[in-house]
């Protein structure tokens, strides 16, 4: 009898793929966690006390499939109509949605690079093809020469700001280059909250920009799992089609409504960190390092001592930041803003691996 071909093998492109690897999420309290972008504040008290009146047992019944009420506070506050709103869970779970829709078997997507990592793995889901495209020396993009490198292309995704960079483009930048392409174009805003501009309102004028939101970096909801998309009501009408039934639950749905309404709490948040960003930035610059101006809640290192050193140095001393690995650049760090004191330990410690004191 001849052995039965592996009863249990994936998908031959599922079977070759690499696989998004997540930042480094370790038990509580034993590093201070500068790895993954979270916010060091808490959410706004409304949202914990939205998931305190929303614990009862009304838990028994399924959620509002379209998490109508988070749909209403986003519109209210980007001046759209509630139809032009997607909730998902956690912006992820929304990219996941938006490649669902636009991108089979064989197909293009594209993306600038160095960026998130989780577009390439998304694409190579769909068994399509990644296009990357690359940023220029100085984070710019030139929008005539990526349209014309992504002919057929099914949809784009551009991270504004940008990580690893932190960089941004502005928004006419932008603009120019989903005017070029001949398919959507998603802006994941995922850090807008820390930036001087975004893209929102480019939904007015161009018909193929999708731009994305999250809750868990700027409003410090990281373990709740909600974001959300604008973009025209006839994309939003196809996605719902796409998403889980009930991809948002009942806990999440009320503090992430709460969240968005509380606009003093998200203010005071952005200005804390944007104070320490900059801060962060120019010590690190002080210590060799090059870090282009950072429009997000984290700086970015190249150059100096080497990454790998430093990295395991700082986590030695409990300090836990992100490690980069991308193609033709050397590795390099990623910093998360933390609290001011945190940044202080954080530079203190590197004054110590840089041998000043
Ligand atoms: C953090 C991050 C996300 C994911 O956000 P979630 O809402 O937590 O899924 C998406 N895009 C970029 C660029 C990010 O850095």
């Amino acid at each position: 009898m001849t052995p039965p071909a592996d009863r249990t093998a994936a998908l031959p492109h599922i079977m070759s793929m690499q696989g998004y690897a997540p930042g480094e999420q370790p038990r509580d309290g034993v590093f201070i966690k500068l790895n993954t972008n979270e916010n060091p504040y808490p959410p706004s008290p409304q949202a914990l006390e939205a998931i305190r009146a929303a614990a009862t047992d009304r838990l028994r019944l399924y959620p509002d499939p379209i998490a109508t009420e988070v749909r209403e506070a986003a519109a209210t506050l980007h001046g759209v109509d509630p139809g032009w709103i997607l909730v998902g869970n956690g912006s992820d779970d929304l990219l996941t949605i938006l490649t669902r829709a636009f991108v089979g078997p064989g197909d293009r997507a594209f993306y600038p690079t160095p960026s998130y990592v989780l577009y390439r793995t998304l694409i190579e889901l769909q068994g399509a093809r990644p296009l990357e495209v690359a940023f220029r020396e100085d984070w710019s993009l030139d929008p005539a020469a990526i349209a014309g490198a992504v002919p057929g292309a099914s949809i784009g995704f551009l991270a504004n700001p940008n990580s690893p960079s932190g960089t941004s483009l502005a928004p006419a930048v932008v603009a120019d280059l989903a005017r070029r392409l001949d398919c959507p174009l998603v802006v994941d805003e995922a850090y807008a909250d820390f930036a001087d501009a975004d893209c929102v309102s480019l939904l007015n004028d161009c018909d193929n920009v999708i731009v994305l939101r999250t809750l868990s970096k700027g409003y410090g909801l990281a373990g709740l799992r909600l974001g959300y998309l604008i973009a025209r009501p006839a994309i939003v009408e196809q996605l719902i089609k796409v998403k889980d039934s009930y991809n948002c639950d009942r806990l999440s749905i009320a503090a992430g409504a709460a969240a968005l309404r509380d606009r003093p709490h998200i203010a005071a948040t952005r200005a804390r960190i944007i104070a320490t960003r900059e801060r962060l930035v120019a010590a690190l610059r002080g210590f060799g390092y090059t870090v282009p101006d950072s429009q997000a809640n984290f700086a970015w290192c190249t150059g100096g001592l080497p990454a790998v050193d430093v990295f395991a140095a700082l986590r030695a001393r409990g300090i836990l930041v992100r490690m980069m690995r991308y193609p033709a650049i050397e590795p390099s760090l990623r910093i998360t803003v933390g609290t001011d004191d945190e940044i202080d330990a954080l530079l203190q410690a590197l004054a110590e691996i840089h041998g000043r004191r």
